[in-house]
Parts: structure tokens; C-alpha cells; sequence
């Protein structure tokens, strides 16, 4: 068995009841099997608790409270200090209207996972979805209740690189055309459209119409048009190769259409960084030829 995982774990306030207990329920028995070692924030930790969540599960540990700087020590953590305080991954299932989930620390949070290529996990979906990719990734059987999760046919998915990131994007969508092509439709701003659909065409993409649907640059707007579709339950994964590197004018807009997933928690998944989508999408094609052949 590989090392178990340690992840980061808080949810604003809101999240406390319906949507914790909702995800450590389906979660519960992948978090067991793991192992998971989930450091957890304060007051997270004590809903957790109160709810009688993953009792008796040695793999708890309890963070300091948000106001004792819990979520500080998570990015501290998320960087590394040493084998023992280095995080894998964070989850923080995000209340989008809840004013911390734009304090410093939580921005730095998930900047911190995009330039070291960890998870960073902000809805109940992306939870679910993680654990069962990590599930697979060790060689367990897939869990049948995260097909809603895996029907790519029925889905929308919405690809955004910064220009640092295009040549990345491209070679990311190049590498899974086959698994990526399968969803019922693709969007994306305007310039990473444009290149994507020049690559499928030398990919022999041959159609109906264009293999992703362009919106408008995301200087422009883009972004914004695509958290509309997200906020209509019409996308339901983002894959956004964000540049942590570069001050961005249309900063609001890139908030915005993540913010947008947060609203969907139960059925968005958005992930930031071109490591860990790539393992997503290694894990669900062996996600996806087990349940072929399991059945
Ligand atoms: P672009 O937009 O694909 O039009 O470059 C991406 C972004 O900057 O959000």
C-alpha cells in the first residue's frame, strides 16, 4: 500500500451540516480504505465530530480554529515543512458567499496548490470524485455510486489555460483527445478555443461542428459566459490551467467563474493544475474500462 495521503480539509460554515455530513457519508468507506490522514480546521473538526462522522477513524487530526490560523497552517503545509508537515492536497468545500472564503489565507490556499500541482478540492462533486480517482489510481474496485459523476456523454466540460499555460493545455488535450472527446460538448475562451480546435483538426477531429464551442477571450469576458452555463447546471467540469505567476487584469472574472462552481457544489468539479488533471484523466480511463469490464 503507497503512503496515505495527507490532506488539508476545512468547509466554510454554511457547509457545516447538510453538505458534511452528505459528503462524509458517500465518502466515508474510500476515506477508510485509503487511510486518509485528513488534518482538519477547528470548527470543521467539531461539526464533524458533533455529527458523529467517521467515528472511531484514528485518521482525523484536529487543526487549530480559522481565528488561531488553521487555514495559515494548511498552506504553510500545502509549500511543505518536512516529510511529516507536507500536505498532498486540500479539500475546502467553498460557501461562495461566505466572506472567508476570500481571506488571504484561503486565496493563498488554493494559489499554493496550483504552483505546487496538489489538489484543491472546493465542492462536494470534486470530493467525491477525487477520493474515487484516488480509489482507482491504488487499484480498488470503481464505486458504482460515482457514475453519475463518470456519464461524460451527458456533460459539458469547459477548457480555460493563461497564455503561460497553452502550450501545456495543448499537449494536456492532445494526450486524452480520445476521453476528453468524449463529452457531450466542450467550451472554452476564446484564444484557447481557437488553438484547441486548430489541434483537433490535425487530430482528424471530423465533427459535428467544432470540437469546442469558443466563447469570448477571458480579458474579454469569457470566463463570466462560462460561469453562466455553470450557474445554469449546463457545465459541470472546468479544467483551468490558471498562471499563479502573472497579475491579471480580469482577476475578478477568473474569481467569478470559480466562485460559480462553488454555487454547484453538489455536481461541479473544477480542477486547476495540468499534474492533477492529468491524473485525473489516467484515473478515469481505469475507472472507465473496470466498470466496462465489470459489466
Ligand atoms: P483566452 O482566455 O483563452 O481567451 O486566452 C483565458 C483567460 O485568460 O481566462
Amino acid at each position: 500500500m503507497d503512503v496515505a495521503l495527507r490532506v488539508g480539509f476545512a468547509a466554510n460554515v454554511a457547509h457545516h451540516q447538510s453538505v458534511l455530513r452528505d459528503c462524509l457519508s458517500a465518502c466515508e468507506q474510500g476515506v477508510r480504505e485509503l487511510g486518509v490522514q485528513l488534518r482538519v480546521v477547528g470548527r470543521t473538526y467539531d461539526a464533524i465530530a458533533e455529527a458523529g462522522l467517521l467515528q472511531g477513524y484514528d485518521g482525523l487530526h484536529k487543526y487549530p480554529y480559522g481565528r488561531d490560523g488553521g487555514l495559515m497552517r494548511l498552506v504553510a503545509e500545502v509549500v511543505g515543512l518536512g516529510p511529516d508537515r507536507t500536505l498532498d492536497g486540500v479539500i475546502y468545500l467553498i460557501d461562495p458567499v461566505d466572506p472567508s472564503s476570500i481571506f488571504p489565507e484561503a486565496l493563498a490556499l488554493k494559489r499554493q496548490c496550483v504552483i505546487h500541482g496538489k489538489p484543491f478540492v472546493s465542492t462536494m462533486a470534486g470530493l467525491r470524485d477525487w477520493l474515487e480517482m484516488e480509489r482507482v489510481t491504488r487499484g480498488l474496485a470503481p464505486d458504482a455510486q460515482v457514475d453519475d459523476l463518470h456519464q461524460f456523454e451527458a456533460q459539458t466540460l469547459a477548457l480555460i489555460a493563461h497564455d503561460a499555460l497553452k502550450p501545456q493545455m495543448l499537449a494536456f488535450v492532445e494526450r486524452n483527445f480520445a476521453l476528453l472527446s468524449r463529452f457531450g460538448q466542450r467550451v472554452g475562451t476564446g484564444t484557447t478555443g481557437q488553438q484547441l480546435n486548430e489541434l483537433a483538426r490535425r487530430l482528424g477531429w471530423q465533427g459535428p461542428g467544432d470540437w469546442i464551442q469558443r466563447f469570448q477571450s477571458g480579458p474579454l469576458g469569457g470566463d463570466a459566459q462560462i460561469a453562466d452555463l455553470v450557474l445554469q447546471g449546463r457545465c459541470q467540469r472546468v479544467i483551468f490551467f490558471e498562471d499563479p505567476h502573472v497579475a491579471r487584469q480580469h482577476e475578478a472574472d477568473i474569481q467569478l467563474l470559480e466562485r460559480a462552481v462553488t454555487t454547484r457544489t453538489r455536481s461541479v468539479v473544477c480542477t486547476t493544475s495540468p499534474p492533477v488533471a492529468q491524473r485525473w484523466c489516467d484515473a478515469a480511463q481505469a475507472r472507465a474500462r473496470a466498470r466496462g469490464a465489470s459489466h
